[in-house]
């Protein structure tokens, strides 16, 4: 009776801790990943961001998603030379 007490006891501490809520999402991410877009690529420097929290532009009907602000206004002076066709091409 005494392990089963205990192994509550771990159960609900790792239900509330930040560290294991992360890392099961985590898990969900790389599934989630191949579903659905819940990543993007900055096009300015090529890392990935979140576009929940990203800075964001639209060009041609598409949104696109930067790490920082300054890449974003970057992006918006010559938005063709980031997303340019020659780099439509699915090429890393
Ligand atoms: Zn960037």
């Amino acid at each position: 009776m005494k392990f089963r007490v205990l192994v509550n006891m771990v159960l609900v501490a790792g239900l509330a801790l930040p560290f294991a809520g992360q890392a099961w999402a985590g898990k969900d991410d790389k599934k989630a990943d191949q579903k659905a877009a819940k990543e993007a690529v900055d096009p300015v420097c090529g890392m990935t961001v979140d576009p929940a929290t990203a800075e964001k532009a639209t060009f041609k009907g598409k949104t696109y998603y930067f790490c920082s602000l300054d890449e974003k206004k970057e992006f918006e002076k010559t938005p063709e030379k980031f997303v340019g066709t020659d780099k439509d091409k699915k090429k890393k």
